[in-house]
Formats: structure tokens, C-alpha cells, sequence
């Protein structure tokens, strides 16, 4: 079998011609230690000789034009190692300053969305749609859900024509883009705090515990987001409104007083 150069994730081991791929070689007692294996080909297109090279001693190729997807369209790609495996590289693809909270991996740029590199080789769920529900997302959406964070709220609209308000997270072991309600924790209790029809209340207003925290909507005419009652449900204060009673215009920070009711400070 013909060595082609060492291997380029033990270096130990040899690369040995196989009929379809190049495997180390690296045993040791019988047993073999590694596994990396290049193969003769990625998408139709086949490894040359410097290609081959690029691999061993660069850990990625060059960018080529003639690799073919499934549909039969060319595409163009490099092929770089990560984590022992060959993976497709993108032009322009990878976003910045941000890794998938999962494996580690780069995050790139599809047609259909953003995806965790090892996605495409189905080592890792991650991976992020255009748009959820008519809403389209920014970069910056992105970077919160591979990171595993929730973005802010949005205003949705159901196939129903309901409109509602929540807020996407990637769920950690499905990967799924989910929906969240939560405001935040109830200060009485420890339920959740949720916008319901006329206020924003707690998840507990119907069980044993009966508990009656909620939050008007409105207060001095100002209308309160869910962004708001978030920040008043962390203990924090909001930044400035302006409100407006008894024809009287006036401003001030919302924040909740010691009885858990909204107040303009
Ligand atoms: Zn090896
Ligand atoms: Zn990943
Ligand atoms: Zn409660």
C-alpha cells in the first residue's frame, strides 16, 4: 500500500492508499489508536494530489468550484480538518466572533440559515432557520440561540391570526428552535410570569397556591412591553417613560415597590 505522508492528527501513524480513502495507520498492541481517514473524494469532485497535501500540512485545501451537491449543481467549497474530520469550508460564510455552545464549532452562512459547521456532517443539531413564524432573524438573534441565550421578545402572529409575544431559544438536547412565554419569575411565588389576556400574570393565579401577582398592562397611560415587565421582574427599574394623568404630562422609571405593585418612581 502506498504511504502518502503522515498523519496529520496523531503524528504517528502513516496515511496509507486505500481503494477509496486514505487511512492512518497508527496501531499500537494490535489495536488501532487512530482513526482519521481522508477520502478520494467529497462531493464528485476527487482529491488531488495537492489537495492532499493542503490537508497534511495546512489542515485545509485551497477553495475549489467544482464540488457537486446533491441536486447535480456545482458548488464551491474548501475542505479543512476539524475535530478529525474533514469538513466543507465556505467563502464569506463564517460568521464572526462566535461559536456553537454545543461542539465548539464555527457557525456558517447557508440559503436556509445558519448552521454549526459539524451540522453538515450530522456530528451536531445546531442549526438556525431564516425566519421563525414570519419573523426573520438578524445575525445578532443568531448569535444569541448557537450561544445558547434567548433573544429578545418578538411579536408573533399564529397560523390562527393570534398574535402573541415570546421569546426563541434553542433547546439543548433537541436543537429545535422553541418558543418562550416567560417574562420572567413571579416575585410572590415561584411561578412564571406570563402575558395573559388583560394583564401580566403568574402561572400559579390557577393552581393551590392561588397566587395574585400580576401587573396592569397600562399605568398613567403608558402601554407596558414585554421588555418592560422583564426588567421590573429582575428587581431592576425601567429607563424613563412618559405618562400622562389628569391632562397633566409627567415622566419617570417604573419599578416594583415593596408589595410587588408597579409604580412610577
Ligand atoms: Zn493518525
Ligand atoms: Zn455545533
Ligand atoms: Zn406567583
Amino acid at each position: 500500500m502506498k504511504r502518502v505522508g503522515t498523519c496529520p492528527i496523531c503524528n504517528k501513524g502513516e496515511l496509507l492508499e486505500f481503494e477509496d480513502k486514505f487511512q492512518c495507520n497508527f496501531v499500537e498492541n494490535n489495536k488501532q489508536l487512530c482513526n482519521f481517514f481522508i477520502y478520494k473524494s467529497y462531493s464528485k469532485k476527487i482529491i488531488t494530489p495537492e489537495m492532499l497535501f493542503d490537508l497534511l500540512h495546512n489542515y485545509e485545501t485551497k477553495f475549489y468550484s467544482d464540488f457537486v451537491d446533491d441536486k447535480g449543481e456545482k458548488f464551491e467549497a474548501a475542505l479543512k480538518i476539524v475535530h478529525g474530520y474533514i469538513n466543507y469550508k465556505f467563502r464569506n460564510q463564517i460568521v464572526d466572533n462566535v461559536k456553537c455552545v454545543n461542539c465548539d464549532g464555527e457557525i456558517l452562512r447557508t440559503k436556509q440559515g445558519w448552521g454549526c459547521e459539524n451540522y453538515f456532517n450530522r456530528k451536531c443539531g445546531m442549526f438556525i432557520y431564516r425566519s421563525y413564524n414570519g419573523i426573520a432573524m438578524t445575525e445578532d438573534n443568531v448569535r444569541l440561540l448557537v450561544t445558547g441565550n434567548y433573544t429578545p421578545f418578538f411579536n408573533f402572529t399564529s397560523k390562527q391570526g393570534i398574535n402573541f409575544q415570546a421569546k426563541l431559544f434553542v433547546n439543548d438536547s433537541t436543537f429545535q428552535v422553541q418558543f418562550d412565554y416567560s417574562l420572567g419569575d413571579c416575585p410572590k411565588c415561584n411561578g412564571s410570569v406570563l402575558k395573559m389576556e388583560k394583564f401580566f400574570g403568574c402561572t400559579n393565579y390557577l393552581s393551590d397556591l392561588r397566587c395574585d401577582f400580576i401587573i396592569w398592562p397600562s399605568i398613567f397611560g403608558y402601554n407596558l412591553s414585554s421588555n418592560d415587565v422583564e426588567i421590573l421582574l429582575r428587581g431592576d427599574q425601567t429607563d424613563v417613560k412618559s405618562f400622562r394623568w389628569k391632562d397633566k404630562d409627567f415622566e419617570g422609571r417604573l419599578s416594583l415597590d415593596e408589595n410587588f405593585k408597579c409604580k412610577v418612581l
